[in-house]
C-alpha cells in the first residue's frame, strides 16, 4: 500500500518540487545572466550604491597631484635646513640650544610669516592637550600606565597621580630665548600653544630663502612619569652615586610647520595622538654631552676622531663588512662605564641630508653593536645597522636588535626602494617604540632575577623583534614617504603595520605575532567603539586597531584575496617610488594603487576606509536544481523515485502500528482508476504536452541546447547569500563534492553591485559532481565576523572560534603591542 502513502504524503512536497523545476527552467533559459532574477529585491528608498566612484569624495586632481595619484607636473614642497648646537645638562636634565634655520620657499605663494612647531609645549599645564584631557575615555594618550585603562570614575591610577605631580613640579615647555635674522635683527614672534608664528620683515617670495636664528632651552620630561615620545629615564639603582640616566631627545627643537599645496600652513595643534607633519631638509647638529656618554643620532658621525677611541673606530670599520654584529662598545665596557662619572664634556657632530626630522640619544649606559648591511647598486651601498642598549637590555638586545634591523631593510626594500639613508639604529630606553629618521627608540628588556641573572619571556622577544621591525620600517613610511601623520595616522601606521607583519611572518611564521591579519581585527570591526579609518588622528577612538590593525588587515586582503600578490606588490612599490621624499595624501595612495594594479577599488576604499561596516557574508540557502527532460516517461518516474525518502504521516503510521483497519483495503471492490495509479502515472495528456513542448522549440539552437542539457544532466545549484556586515567583499567559496574532491572559488566583490544586501549565484557542475558542503571564506582571509553562517549545511562551531574572536587582552604580548599602538608609543 505504499502508493497510498505517496499520494497523501507528497502533495506539498510535489508543489515545492514543481516550483523549483520551473525555476530550473528559467535558469536554464537565462543561463547567460549571472544574476538570478527571481526573489532578490531592492527596497525602494533603501538603496545603497557601494560601488559609487570615490571621485565624489576625493579632492580634485590638479597640477600638484594628478588624477593618476602621482605628483603633478608642478609638484613642490618647502625645504628647511638646520644647523644646531645643543648642550645636554645631565644633572639638570635640560637642553640648551641655538639653531640657524634656513627656510626655502618653493611654493608659488608669497609668505608673510613662518609657523614653527613647539612640541614640548604640549607638556605645559595650560596646553590644549592638557586642558582638554578627558577622564576615563578610550585612547587617553599618556594617561594609562602599566597597561591600565580607567573607565571607572571612582578610580584614579597612581600613574595619573604621578603624571600630575610631574607636571606641577617641573616647568615643561620651550623657553624661547631669542628669534632673530642672521644679521641680528630681532623678529617678532607669537606663541600659540604648540605653534609659533614668526613675522618676517620682508615677505618671503617664491624661490627665496630666509635664514634666522633661534635660541631656546627646555627641561626634559621624565618619560615614565608623563608618557611621551621622548624623555629621560633614571636608573637610581646603578652603582654610580646618584644613578644614571638614558636620554632620548626628540621633538627637541623648533621645527618648521609644513606648508603644503593642499592645506597651506598646517596649523593643527599637537594634541598627542596625531604625530608630525614635517618638511625635508639637511641637518648639521653638534651635541655637547658628558664625556663618558655614547651618542646615537640621526645622521652620520662627522667627527669620530674627536669622540671615539682608536679601538672603537677600528671596530666600526670591522663591523662595516661583517656578517654579524660587532661590538663597538661591549656590554662589559658599558657596565664599567656606568660605574664612574664624567671628567668634562665632549661634542658629537652629526650630519644628515634630506631628512624630515632629527632625534638622538645619549647615555653612559650604552653598549653598542653594528653590522654593515650591503645594498649593491644603491646610493648607500653599505648601511650601518646599529643598536645601543643598557645592561637591562641584555642578551635579548645582543641577539635580536641589530639582526631585526637588517631583516627589516631586506623585506621593506623589496616592497619599496633601497634603504634611503646611511645608518639604521635601534636604541633602548624608556619609550616603548618610536621612530625618527635613521634612529628608533624601542622599549623591551630582560627581567632581573633574584640570583642576579637576566632572562626574557617569549612575549618580550616577540615584542622586541616586532617593535624593531615596526619602528625601523617607519624609516620608509613616513620618514621617507612623507605622509601627513597629524591628519592620517593610518597612512604611516597602517602601511607599516601591514609590512611589519609581512616581515614578521618572513622572520618566523611560528612566532605569536598579533593584531595585523584580517582575522585579528574581527572583535574591533564588530565593536561599537569605532570611527572610520579616514578620521583625523586625534579624534580616532582606539587608535591601535583603527589606524594600525584595520588598514593592515585591509592591505592583506587586497594583496592576498582581491588583487593578488604580484599586482598588489607592484602597485605598493609604485606608490613608494612616486612619493619617496615627497608628501602623499590618501587620494594619492588610493589612486596610485588602483592605477598601478589596474583594479577599480573605489568600493573597497569606500567600505573599509570611510565606514565602520564589517564583513559578514551569510550563505543562507542552497537549492539544487535539475533540468527536466520534459518527457513524462522519464520525469514522472524520477519524481516518484525522489519522494521515497519522505517520512510517513505520524498519525497514519500510528494507525498502522495500532492495527486499525483501512476501509479501501477492507473493501477492495470500491477502488477505481485513481487508486490503481498515482499522480506520476503517465497519461495521454502528459504525452501530448511533451510533444507540444518539443514543437515549441522552434529555433534549431533551442532544441540543440535542450537536448544537450538533458543528455549532460548537469548539477545546477543556486546559492543565496546575504550581506549582514555591510562591507561588500569577494565571496570566497570552499566547495566539497560527493566524490571527496574540493575546489576553491573566488567570486569578485562586483557581484554585489546591483544589490549590496542579497545575491544569488548559479553554479553548474557536470553530472556526477554533486555538492555536499559549501563554506564561505574557508581560510579566514576576509575578516568575516560570523563563522557560523558561513557553513552550508550549518555546523556546530568549535569553541576555538570564540577563542580567536576574544584574544586574551591580559597576555603580555597583547598588552605590550596594544600599548605600543595606544598612542604613547608609535
Ligand atoms: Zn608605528
Amino acid at each position: 500500500m505504499t502508493k497510498t502513502r505517496f499520494r497523501t504524503g507528497s502533495l506539498k512536497q510535489a508543489a515545492k518540487e514543481h516550483t523549483l523545476r520551473l525555476i530550473a527552467c528559467i535558469a536554464f533559459l537565462l543561463m547567460a545572466s549571472p544574476v538570478f532574477a527571481q526573489g532578490v529585491q531592492q527596497t525602494k528608498g533603501d538603496f545603497q550604491d557601494k560601488f559609487r566612484q570615490l571621485d565624489e569624495v576625493l579632492p580634485d586632481p590638479n597640477v600638484y597631484r594628478n588624477a593618476s595619484g602621482a605628483p603633478g607636473h608642478q609638484y613642490w614642497q618647502q625645504k628647511a635646513d638646520y644647523r644646531i648646537n645643543a648642550q645636554l645638562d645631565e644633572d639638570k636634565r635640560r637642553i640648551t640650544a641655538q639653531a640657524t634655520i634656513s627656510y626655502t620657499n618653493n611654493s608659488p605663494d608669497t609668505l608673510p610669516w613662518i609657523w614653527m612647531q613647539l612640541d614640548q609645549n604640549i607638556f605645559r599645564r595650560d596646553s590644549i592637550a592638557e586642558t582638554t584631557r578627558t577622564f576615563g575615555g578610550s585612547s587617553s594618550n599618556g594617561v594609562g600606565v602599566s597597561g591600565a585603562r580607567f573607565n571607572d570614575p571612582a578610580r584614579l591610577s597612581l600613574g595619573q597621580i604621578r603624571r600630575q605631580q610631574s607636571l606641577v613640579d617641573n616647568n615643561y615647555g620651550y623657553e624661547i630665548g631669542s628669534v632673530r635674522l642672521s644679521n641680528g635683527t630681532a623678529l617678532k614672534y607669537t606663541i600659540v600653544g604648540t605653534l609659533m608664528r614668526i613675522d618676517l620683515p620682508t615677505q618671503l617670495a617664491p624661490g627665496r630663502t630666509v635664514s634666522f636664528k633661534i635660541d631656546w632651552a627646555y627641561n626634559i620630561v621624565e618619560e615614565d612619569a608623563v608618557r611621551a615620545r621622548s624623555g629621560y629615564e633614571h636608573f637610581p639603582d646603578d652603582p654610580r652615586p646618584g644613578g644614571n640616566d638614558i636620554f632620548l631627545l626628540a621633538q627637541w627643537f623648533p621645527r618648521l610647520v609644513a606648508y603644503s599645496d593642499y592645506e597651506g600652513w598646517h596649523n593643527k595643534e599637537f594634541l598627542g595622538s596625531g604625530e608630525f607633519t614635517l618638511e625635508f631638509g639637511d641637518y648639521d647638529v653638534t651635541m655637547t654631552v658628558p664625556d663618558d656618554h655614547i651618542v646615537s643620532s640621526t645622521g652620520v658621525l662627522a667627527n669620530p676622531a674627536e669622540v671615539l677611541t682608536a679601538t672603537q673606530r677600528q671596530r666600526l670599520r670591522t663591523a662595516s663588512t661583517a656578517n654579524a654584529p660587532v661590538f663597538i662598545v661591549t656590554p662589559e665596557e658599558a657596565e664599567a662605564n656606568e660605574r664612574t662619572g664624567p671628567n668634562g664634556t665632549k661634542s658629537w657632530r652629526f650630519t644628515a641630508q634630506n631628512v624630515r626630522d632629527f632625534a638622538w640619544a645619549s647615555s653612559r649606559k650604552f653598549a653598542w653593536d653594528a653590522q654593515g648591511h650591503r645594498q649593491p647598486g644603491a646610493k648607500n651601498s653599505t648601511v650601518m645597522a646599529m643598536s645601543f642598549w643598557p645592561k637591562e637590555g641584555g642578551e635579548l638586545w645582543r641577539k635580536y636588535s641589530t639582526a631585526a634591523i637588517v631583516h627589516t631593510m631586506k623585506v621593506y626594500s623589496r616592497f619599496s626602494f633601497d634603504y634611503p639613508y646611511p645608518t639604521a639604529q635601534s636604541v633602548n630606553g624608556p619609550v616603548g617604540g618610536m621612530e625618527y629618521p635613521m634612529i628608533t627608540f624601542n622599549g623591551p628588556r630582560t627581567t632581573l632575577n633574584e640570583d642576579g641573572t637576566r632572562t626574557y619571556s617569549l612575549s618580550e622577544k616577540v615584542f622586541l623583534i616586532g617593535v624593531v621591525i615596526h619602528e625601523v620600517g617607519h624609516i620608509y613610511f613616513p620618514m621617507t614617504v612623507n605622509s601627513d601623520e597629524r591628519q592620517w595616522t593610518w597612512m604611516d601606521e597602517g602601511i607599516n603595520s601591514f609590512l611589519d607583519s609581512v616581515a614578521g611572518y618572513e622572520w618566523d611564521p611560528d612566532m605569536p605575532w598579533t593584531r595585523s591579519l584580517p582575522r585579528d581585527l574581527i572583535p574591533y570591526m564588530t565593536s561599537n567603539q569605532q570611527v572610520p579609518i579616514m578620521t583625523q588622528s586625534d579624534s580616532v577612538l582606539n587608535l591601535g586597531p583603527n589606524a594600525y590593525g584595520k588598514p593592515s588587515a585591509a592591505f592583506h586582503i587586497l594583496r592576498d584575496t582581491v588583487i593578488g600578490r604580484e599586482r598588489f606588490d607592484f602597485a605598493l612599490k609604485e606608490y613608494a617610488r612616486r612619493w619617496k621624499y615627497k608628501r602623499p595624501t590618501p587620494a594619492d595612495f588610493f589612486r596610485t594603487i588602483e592605477e598601478a594594479s589596474g583594479t577599480d577599488l573605489d568600493w573597497f576604499w569606500r567600505g573599509w576606509f570611510y565606514t565602520t561596516d564589517h564583513v559578514d557574508i551569510s550563505l543562507d540557502t542552497i537549492h539544487r536544481l535539475r533540468i527536466d527532460t520534459a518527457n513524462p516517461d522519464i520525469d514522472l518516474p524520477r519524481r516518484r523515485q525522489e519522494l521515497t525518502g519522505e517520512p510517513a504521516k505520524v498519525g497514519v503510521e500510528l494507525n498502522r502500528q495500532q492495527g486499525l483497519p483501512i476501509w479501501v483495503l477492507e473493501n477492495p471492490g470500491i477502488t477505481d482508476f485513481y487508486d490503481q495509479n498515482d499522480q506520476f502515472t503517465v497519461t495521454p495528456k502528459d504525452s501530448k504536452k511533451y510533444d507540444s513542448f518539443l514543437e515549441s522549440l522552434d529555433e534549431p539552437w533551442m532544441r540543440q541546447a535542450f537536448d544537450r542539457a538533458v543528455a549532460e544532466d548537469a548539477n545546477y545549484y543556486v546559492l543565496s547569500f546575504s550581506n549582514k556586515g555591510g562591507l561588500v567583499m569577494p565571496i570566497i567559496l570552499g566547495l566539497t563534492f560527493a566524490d571527496g574532491s574540493t575546489e576553491k572559488m573566488n567570486i569578485p566583490a562586483e557581484i554585489w553591485r546591483r544589490n549590496s544586501r542579497q545575491v544569488r549565484k548559479l553554479l553548474v557542475f557536470p553530472k556526477g559532481k554533486e555538492l555536499t558542503q559549501v563554506v564561505v571564506d574557508p581560510d579566514w582571509e576576509t575578516a568575516d565576523a560570523d563563522i557560523a553562517n558561513n557553513h552550508y549545511p550549518r555546523q556546530i562551531i568549535p569553541s576555538r572560534i570564540e577563542a580567536f574572536k576574544s584574544p586574551d587582552r591580559n597576555s603580555r604580548v597583547g598588552r605590550d603591542l596594544m600599548a605600543e599602538s595606544q598612542g604613547a608609543q608609535e
